[in-house]
């Protein structure tokens, strides 16, 4: 039902990353609100995390800082920050990047949604700026990425392609039988290594939401758009 972070676990930080296994009650998209409150009250039941803070999610990089019991803000923010301890933060994402990232010592997390759209405006790193602004310090901050659509499948227009290349130190495009492929969990390593986080520091998870089985994952390109959503949640104890 969910991927623990191994390497924010390492640094006492509580990472998780739900998937499609376990029937019902692995949806969390904002379509039905009983049921996304059902499904997280359950979730946070077996994962002994705090019901977590969401907001209104739109492929930019607007940040919202967070504090105290979580709920759906209906703000528009793909970055939500907080700087106290037992404060939860998650994004939904259906092959979208979900970054869920924390300096333990400083007491700052972060968990970014960026699909291209804010992987092209440069999210994870303006996160991790914002931590930086926080208190956090850039050395000790840890990143996990996880299951998003893997550059096996995610074929992508030549103009979205340069884009994404534009917004990163290298390539993270390219062709394969006459077809234009980004990577966008590369894109976004990319990021935030330029914005000065240790190699050693970032974690990717491997499975690709569209191909993936065993786990699977709910993926909006291979449904067309009819799909329910992942959550990823952060948070320190
Ligand atoms: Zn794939």
């Amino acid at each position: 039902m969910f991927d623990v972070s191994r390497l924010l676990q390492k640094h006492g930080v509580q990472a998780v990353f739900t998937n499609r296994e376990g029937g019902a009650i692995t949806d969390f998209s904002l379509l039905d609100e009983d049921k996304l409150a059902h499904n997280i009250q359950l979730l946070c039941h077996q994962t002994h995390i705090s019901t977590p803070h969401q907001a209104i999610q739109v492929h930019k990089d607007e940040v919202l800082h967070c504090s105290g019991l979580g709920y759906i803000h209906q703000q528009e923010a793909d970055i939500l920050l907080a700087t106290e301890r037992g404060v939860a933060l998650a994004v939904r994402t259906a092959d979208c990047v979900p970054i869920l990232l924390a300096d333990e010592q400083a007491g700052v997390i972060s968990a970014v949604h960026a699909g291209w759209k804010g992987t092209v405006a440069q999210a994870v790193l303006k996160a991790v700026q914002v931590m930086c602004a926080h208190g956090a310090h850039v050395e000790k901050i840890v990143a996990s990425l996880g299951p998003c659509i893997g550059s096996c499948c995610f074929v992508v227009h030549a103009d979205v392609a340069q884009k994404l290349d534009d917004a990163c130190q290298q390539r993270v495009s390219f062709y394969r039988n006459g077809f234009c492929f980004a990577d966008l969990a590369l894109a976004n390593q990319d990021q935030l290594l330029s914005a000065g986080v240790r190699p050693e520091n970032i974690e990717t998870l491997p499975h690709c939401t569209a191909c993936h089985l065993d786990p699977s994952y709910y993926s909006f390109r291979r449904d067309k758009g009819d799909t329910g959503r992942q959550l990823s949640i952060v948070m320190l104890a």
